[in-house]
């Protein structure tokens, strides 16, 4: 079989089919716009409280990130602690990281209660270093999250590595046993059976075109149009991650979209893959133009990375797929003469700090911004932000921190800056 342009997980799941007979319903307590982890999470919280929740898509359930991803449910953020530490101080920071691992709890817990079928592992992750500089830097940081956040990491010297990973690329590693494994596909169509099981009602091909302030019957709410008609809102909680649009042009503002590509093997056998990755971890290395990789329960190699910064297009997808292929490659010469069967793009979401954030602008809820640590983190916001709008006030760090826009306001929604930026980490990870 040649390589096909399609999302591998997309074959081992069943999206839930949304009822597109269905009418818009006059009004509701939330509109949710964005059918991912983000929104799926929050309809379902919300609907457990017994809002009244339309959740409105503009293509189908699952389609952006939320199916597409490398299903690494990670703990940390993008940003390492010392950086988090000097931006926050030490307190928000500790309140940060214990939300990170809280997150991955939480993507346990629903996995738990509504069954889902998504083959979470408790399996780890490995992150290795590139350079020695970068392995001397692991010690300090197992030192920094022991003392401040006292969670445990464990330090993998380069003469032990091959207990970990059948490489030879790396000055070492660091793991930490508290990170999962899903099949990211399976768990948002999970997600999505819940949220509809617990009374959400899901919009598919429903993109939001506007969001404009209005009252009813003297109640403080929102109008928000789609193409299927408009529906009055008492609250709006945007879920649209790297696809957030014109229709909430001020978050547009604060968000870049960052294509990431990921490639899948054909099935490995089973000694093969027991070599490439003895602990089946999820594996990331420590460049700024990152590869990340991690064995798929039937035993195939799937490697990702920011192979072209653009968000996804057919031709940016074809040449990801070769340099894809280029850097596993490098990483494993074992797999010279393996098939690639499959290679997909999603699109990410950056803030410019780089960090998530959680909130209202312009009195709309929103919570986004996980550069690429998603899985966990988008799940977690979508549940809180519920219990926010449901009343409840929650620990959250991630609200309240400043949300910064473009330097000197030069950014409109259409990142021209992506190529200079592409060239600039591949700059900074020649030189550091
Ligand atoms: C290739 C790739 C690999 C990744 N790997 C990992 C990983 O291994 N681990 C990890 O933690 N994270 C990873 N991520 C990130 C993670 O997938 C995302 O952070 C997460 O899925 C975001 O979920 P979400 O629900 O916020 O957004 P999405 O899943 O992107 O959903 C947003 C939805 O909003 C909809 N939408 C947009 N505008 C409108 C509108 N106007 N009206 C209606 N609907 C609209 C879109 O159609 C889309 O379906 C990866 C991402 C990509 C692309």
């Amino acid at each position: 079989m040649g390589i096909q342009q399609q999302n591998y997980w997309l074959t081992t799941a069943e999206m839930p089919k949304a009822d597109a007979s269905r009418a818009i319903p006059q009004s509701v307590d939330v509109a949710v716009i964005g059918a991912g982890f983000t929104g799926l999470s929050a309809a379902r919280t919300l609907a457990k409280k017994g809002a009244s929740v339309a959740v409105l898509e503009a293509e189908t359930i699952g389609w952006g990130a939320s199916s597409r991803n490398g299903g690494m449910v990670l703990s940390g953020m993008k940003l390492g602690v010392n950086k988090l530490i000097s931006m926050y101080g030490r307190e928000r920071t500790q309140r940060m990281y214990a939300a990170s691992l809280a997150s991955i709890d939480c993507v346990e817990q629903i996995v738990r209660e509504e069954n889902i079928a998504c083959d979470f592992s408790r399996c780890g992750h490995l992150e290795v270093a590139c350079k020695q500089a970068h392995f001397d830097d692991y010690a300090r940081q197992v030192e920094v999250i022991r003392r401040e956040f006292n969670h445990e990491l464990k330090i993998v010297p380069r003469g032990e590595l091959r207990s970990e990973i059948g490489s030879d690329s790396y000055y070492g590693g660091m793991v930490d046993e508290s990170s999962v494994g899903v099949n990211p596909a399976r768990y948002v169509a999970g997600l999505g059976a819940a949220a509809i099981r617990a009374g959400a009602c899901v919009f598919e091909q429903t993109r939001v075109q506007k969001i404009e302030r209005a009252s009813q019957t003297a109640v403080a709410g929102w109008k928000v149009t789609t193409p299927r008609g408009a529906l009055w809102a008492k609250n709006v909680f945007v879920g649209t991650s790297g696809y957030t649009g014109a229709a909430t042009p001020a978050l547009q503002k604060k968000i870049i979209p960052i294509g990431s590509y990921i490639i899948a093997t054909e099935v490995l056998p089973d000694a093969l893959a027991r070599q490439l990755s003895p602990r089946n971890r999820m594996i990331y290395d420590s460049k700024n133009y990152i590869y990340y990789y991690r064995l798929t329960p039937d035993n195939r190699m799937l490697f990702g990375g920011r192979a072209a910064f653009f968000p996804e297009t057919g031709d940016s997808i074809r040449k990801s797929a070769e340099i894809l292929q280029r850097g596993m490659i490098e990483v494993y010469p074992q797999l010279r003469d393996t098939k690639v069967e499959f290679v997909w793009g999603g699109t990410l979401d950056f803030a410019f700090d780089i960090m998530p954030h959680a909130g209202q602008i312009d009195g709309i809820h929103y919570a986004l911004g996980y550069a690429g640590h998603g899985v966990a983190m988008a799940t977690y916001q979508g549940h809180l932000m519920a219990l926010e709008m449901a009343g409840e006030s929650p620990e959250n760090p991630f609200v309240g921190i400043p949300f910064p826009g473009a330097p000197l306001g030069l950014y409109n929604g259409k990142p021209w800056f992506l190529p200079f930026a592409g060239a600039y980490y591949k700059f900074l990870d020649w030189v550091s």
